[in-house]
């Protein structure tokens, strides 16, 4: 049976970069891995790949099959170099870099993955960031205020101080380090993989007594109570960050983060548009007509306002430094008063006969009237 030529295995040509016979055999390992192809002869073609991807990306061996061929790794043949196969020896250690590449865009096989990112659990690890959502009424939105919430986080054992158990000392089956590297026998050779030391769990140490608090996880659930100081200006969807009220770390790592997220309760008359505040004022006919002073309640107390005469309904009126603080620059917003004229529905018999005058006199002499009368079929 002859052997197919190596270039055309992983489909390069035959003065084709490292960087190329890389990348070529990246991607025919990505097609071909028995794990991952569901093509039948993905394991022959797999070997195949590698085998040409061992010779072609060690400098020294690509010499000898270019000057040699297949005969350079035979046994026995011209280049005598006495290799025997690529069956069961092979180093495969440079290939890791590889391997993680392809199983990383996989989620994982194999172990692959777990191994790596075990590797580094016996570093400080930061704490997960918690999240609470709260709802408080406007008032408190405007004013800001203290609150306290009541919430259960994963918090350092006491007992323990965090450790798991009592009486530590270093780990004898991974001599500290949390890894042991393992050797695994395939089809395609002996791999050395490391994983994480399955007696301390890649801590590195053993206890002689396991803390039954926490069961050893040197963590447990504590309910907490904790005093919020809220801004004054928060408005629904902000969040605020309470630094370090997160959930515990490990290993000497910091705590997470706990962020408070709101919902501000509407208000019956105050209407919230970013900082500033909207509110309708409800006029008589007279007043709108003839102009008066009002009284309008804002959150900071009641304020003086002067009507116009001939106010109009949905007329904005605005005070300045009446609205919301800005939650970040503490700019305070406006506060916009719509006139809302209302119509009477009932009329006592007296005020019927003023309304009766009223309607002797010209009202209609304004442009919208007079634009509305030109277009009339006369
Ligand atoms: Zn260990
Ligand atoms: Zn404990």
């Amino acid at each position: 049976m002859s052997k197919k030529d190596y270039y055309e295995v992983l489909g390069v040509s035959k003065n084709a970069s490292d960087s190329e016979i890389k990348s070529a055999f990246r991607k025919m390992a990505k097609k071909y891995h028995p794990d991952v192809s569901k093509e039948p002869d993905a394991a022959e073609k797999f070997k195949e790949c590698q085998e040409a991807y061992a010779v072609l990306s060690d400098p020294a061996k690509r010499k000898q099959y270019d000057q040699f061929g297949h005969a350079a790794f035979s046994g026995g043949g011209a280049g005598g170099s006495g290799m025997g196969g690529f069956s069961s020896n092979f180093d495969f250690g440079d290939m890791s870099d590889i391997f993680d590449d392809i199983f990383s865009g996989l989620g994982g096989f194999g172990g692959f993955r777990q191994s790596n990112s075990r590797r580094s659990s016996k570093g400080p690890q930061k704490g997960n960031d918690v999240l609470y959502k709260m709802t408080i009424d406007f008032e408190d939105a405007v004013f800001g205020c203290k609150k306290d919430i009541n919430i259960d986080v994963i918090d350092t054992c006491s007992e323990c101080d965090g450790k798991g158990g009592f009486n530590s000392s270093t780990c004898s089956e991974c001599r500290g380090s949390g890894t042991i590297t393992q050797e695994q026998r395939t089809i395609f050779g002996t791999f050395l993989t490391k994983t994480t030391c399955p007696y301390c769990k890649g801590t590195g140490t053993v206890f002689e007594k396991k803390c039954t608090a926490c069961k050893g996880k040197g963590k447990v659930k504590k309910n907490k109570t904790i005093t919020i100081n809220i801004p004054a200006g928060i408005d629904s969807e902000n969040r605020l960050r309470v630094a370090g009220k997160g959930e515990a770390g490990s290993n000497g790592g910091s705590n997470g983060d706990l962020y408070v997220e709101f919902t501000v309760r509407d208000h019956d008359f105050y209407e919230r548009v970013d900082d500033d505040i909207y509110v309708s004022l409800p006029l008589t006919i007279t007043e709108a007509v003839l102009g008066c002073k009002k009284e309008v309640p804002t959150p900071y107390g009641n304020i003086n306002l002067t009507i116009p005469a001939g106010t109009q309904s949905n007329d904005k009126l605005r005070i300045k430094g009446k609205g919301i603080a800005n939650v970040s620059n503490k700019k305070k917003g406006d506060m916009y008063v719509v006139a809302n004229v209302v119509i009477p529905e009932k009329l006592s018999r007296d005020q019927k006969k003023l309304f009766e005058e009223l309607k002797k006199t010209t009202l209609d002499n304004s442009p919208e009237f007079r634009k509305y009368n030109k277009y009339l079929d006369k």
